[in-house]
């Protein structure tokens, strides 16, 4: 049996630098949860790790908690009011993934490269987010539906 597999790859430029490195790699994955309590233990069953460290985001009404396993980061939300952009989010959509992150170099210059690219980021001045990050939002009507979020390490 021949299978043949065809590698949809012909745009030569795709390996040119400036498409690697902008959007450095996934910093991890959020994940909007009801109960803190009751997901933490979930996730230290699934992921095999306890979790590291919980913060939270006064600003937001949110309550961060945070999983690595190997290079992989898990971020659960909660919500510490009805108010907060999660407990909207959960009861427009219920638990879930809430957002994809994003490590950057230069959170202003991605700004204004995606700015230039067409998609909306929700706040143009970077916030200072949990995990000792500042971080942008793009808005998910402009990225197929999934919250997209920057982030910068502060040093
Ligand atoms: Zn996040």
């Amino acid at each position: 049996m021949v299978i043949l597999i065809r590698i949809l790859v012909n745009d030569n430029h795709i390996f040119e630098n400036k498409y690697f490195g902008q959007m450095k790699k996934i910093d991890h994955i959020g994940i909007a949860v009801k109960d803190m309590a009751i997901s933490n233990v979930l996730f230290e069953k699934l992921l095999g790790v306890p979790h590291y460290k919980t913060e939270e985001v006064e600003s937001e009404g949110v309550l961060t908690s945070f999983f690595k396993s190997d290079s992989n980061k898990i971020e659960l939300l909660a919500a510490t009011h009805e108010d907060s952009v999660i407990a909207k989010f959960i009861e427009k959509k219920g638990e879930g993934i809430h957002h994809i992150a994003f490590e950057v170099d230069d959170i202003e210059e991605e700004i204004q490269r995606l700015k230039k690219e067409g998609f909306v980021v929700l706040n143009e001045v970077p916030k200072i987010g949990a995990d000792n990050k500042l971080v942008v939002f793009l808005h998910p009507k402009g990225t197929n539906g999934v919250l997209i979020e920057l982030c910068q390490s502060i040093c």
